[in-house]
């Protein structure tokens, strides 16, 4: 825990607590687009929200044709923005200009989706989250301090209700957050009343492209995949605009090998970027992994906080949009 090191810092929370509401609203997401499938055409495939490296592009590049498609779902870090700046503000009974909230991130692309205009709170004049640093950055401050980690007693996190201190953890499927696992597993179950145990990737052209199927008596039920990278991502997009992509779903990410490699994430000297890919995984991989729909504070949270799972405030709450962004040349003034 960061905040014996760095003076004015009083609460730390782990980003996997606000990833509960994130998966367990895509999954509910994705349930409600496979159900309106034959009724609008871009119900899927739904495609995964909460890499803004992958979101900018989408709008900037192929703004409406693809924007239906993406999953209205908040990303991690900007649920907790709403957690932090809401239910955590009226606990405090502090207005919400009166927190200044510091995510931790793996890339640069965060700060961007901090700066977005769906998360600025109008009448308070405030951020859900007001900065953004990187794991890199971090390094470098305590380098700047003289603080070393090693030095630093370790304490345990904060919780958002208060009550036992939690320790770091993660959700099952992968170093991008696990969207792809979660929604399948409870969607086979939910739809086709399948029991999926554990999850068969089938690599395709890369590593980096992988698809999973849900089979019954041959019959493929649920066809998902994941494309990391901009090279897999366009080949998606080709494909959507063609009108043959196959997928119900896809975890789309613009890193190559997802989140733990981000761009933002610190480089040490003398190793390799494969090695030190290869160390982070096998980190976070270490963590205790939870269940979503088995934490007792995120129930507590919908009950009481979200007036209800599924409820209009949920949604409002939990939820955004996206906005095509028109290219234009501005010297011939031609829409592309
Ligand atoms: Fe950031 Fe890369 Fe993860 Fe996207 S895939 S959220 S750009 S680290």
């Amino acid at each position: 825990k960061l905040c014996l090191s760095c003076p004015g810092v009083h609460y730390v929370f782990d980003t996997t607590f606000s990833r509960n509401f994130s998966l367990l609203e895509s999954q509910q997401e994705f349930v409600r687009r496979f159900h309106r499938q034959a009724d609008d055409k871009k119900a899927l495939p739904m495609l995964a929200s909460a890499c803004p490296g992958w979101i900018c592009y989408a709008e900037k590049t192929h703004g409406s044709f693809i924007i239906p498609h993406i999953s209205t779902t908040k990303s991690p870090q900007q649920v907790m923005g709403s957690l932090v700046k809401g239910y955590f503000a009226e606990q405090k009974h502090l207005p919400p200009d009166r927190i200044y909230h510091v995510t931790v991130m793996p890339c640069y692309d965060k700060k961007l989706e901090a700066s977005r205009p769906d998360f600025f709170n109008q009448e308070y004049q405030t951020r859900d989250v007001d900065c953004v640093i990187t794991t890199g950055e971090v390094l470098k401050l305590l380098e700047q301090e003289g603080v070393s980690l090693s030095d630093v007693d370790p304490a345990p996190l904060d919780t958002l209700l208060g009550g036992a201190a939690g320790e770091l953890s993660t959700h099952p499927g992968g170093g991008s957050g696990g969207y792809l696992e979660h929604i399948f597993k409870r969607s086979a179950l939910e739809l086709f009343g399948i029991h999926v145990d554990s999850i068969h990737y089938k690599p395709l052209r890369n590593k980096d492209l992988q698809e999973v199927t849900l089979e019954r008596d041959g019959e493929v039920l649920l066809h998902f995949a994941l494309a990391y990278g901009f090279r897999n991502i366009q080949n998606l997009v080709q494909k959507l605009k063609r009108g043959k992509c196959p997928y119900h779903y896809v975890e789309v990410m613009a890193c190559p090998s997802g989140c733990l490699n981000g761009g933002g994430q610190i480089k040490l000297e003398g190793q390799s970027s494969k090695e030190e890919l290869q160390q982070v995984e096998r980190l976070y991989e270490s963590l205790r992994a939870e269940i979503p729909e088995e934490n007792q504070a995120v129930k507590e949270l919908y009950q009481h906080w979200l007036g209800g799972w599924g409820s209009e405030r949920a949604q409002a709450v939990l939820h955004t949009q996206y906005h095509a962004v028109e290219r234009t040349n501005s010297a011939l003034n031609i829409k592309w």
